[in-house]
């Protein structure tokens, strides 16, 4: 099981420059723990990508890390400052954004509105940021609810990149969308990671399309970390990590 060249991080060195870090992290639901004992880190300008199979326990990680879920043990910083579960709404005053699985848009206000609530202080660039997502331009006075499903996507990471977060956490980015579609939208991260500095924890079931664009990997099963590697060193390992530890048959 672990004959790969990429092991668990299991270094507890002090990182000064990480935009979110996470050590000795357990949490759950009601009393139940699951995940344990979770570690990682993101750095500026860095993808990170948080595999495993279903129920691992890669949302619980993200809404740990957002302050939405207290944890059991462990501590979560973001920017330098120890996130607070009693102020979870800090994170976008803090520079940590959060595109969660359902992608959290109001469906009966236009697309130009749900993007003006990603910026309500005023301090984004809505042109700059429809340049990233073109295909928005045209949709600015339709309802979030009619757009297609790449669309939704589109305006739901457009939303949370318009205040320039120096953080972003994407959770299943692609459920729901044709994989052309995913294609399309993972190289526009690979741009805001490159061009701004913003470090991105990316949660994604296409395995292969994340490690493409993605600097290291965890992988999660059970709630535990199985894995943590540079991504080109996971990805000469694919079919190997997708049969042990993503419950996938390698094809
Ligand atoms: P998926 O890829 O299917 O989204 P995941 O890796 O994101 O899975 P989580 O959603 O974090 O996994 O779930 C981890 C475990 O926690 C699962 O067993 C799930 O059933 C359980 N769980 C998730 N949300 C709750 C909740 N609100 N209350 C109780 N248990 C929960």
């Amino acid at each position: 099981m672990t004959a790969f060249p990429a092991q668990v991080d299991s270094s507890h060195e002090l990182r000064p420059d990480a935009l979110i870090e996470v050590r000795g992290l357990t949490a759950g639901y009601d009393g139940t723990a699951v995940i344990r004992n979770v570690d990682l880190h993101v750095e500026p300008g860095e993808i990170v990508a948080l595999l495993g199979p279903n129920g691992a326990g890669k949302t619980t990680t993200l809404l740990a890390i957002s302050g939405i879920l207290s944890p059991m043990a462990g501590t979560i910083r973001v920017l330098g400052d120890r996130v607070s579960s009693h102020r979870p709404h800090l994170g976008a005053r803090r520079g940590l954004a959060h595109v969660p699985e359902d992608r959290a848009l109001f469906s009966g206000l236009s697309t130009l509105d749900n993007l003006r609530l990603g910026n309500r202080d005023r301090s984004g660039d809505l042109d700059a940021t429809l340049d990233r997502f073109p295909a928005l331009r045209g949709l600015l006075n339709r309802r979030a609810g009619l757009l297609s499903g790449g669309e939704q996507q589109m305006l739901a990471l457009a939303r949370a990149l318009i205040s320039r977060p120096r953080a972003l956490m994407v959770d299943e980015m692609s459920m729901g969308l044709a994989p052309i579609v995913v294609e399309q939208l993972l190289p526009v991260l690979r741009r805001i990671a490159d061009e701004h500095g913003t470090g991105i924890l990316l949660v994604e079931q296409h395995v292969h399309m994340a490690l493409e664009i993605a600097d290291r990997a965890y992988v999660l099963n059970h709630g535990e970390l199985a894995l943590h590697g540079r991504a080109d060193e996971l990805v000469d390992q694919l079919d190997r990590l997708e049969a042990s530890y993503l419950g996938q048959d390698p094809t």
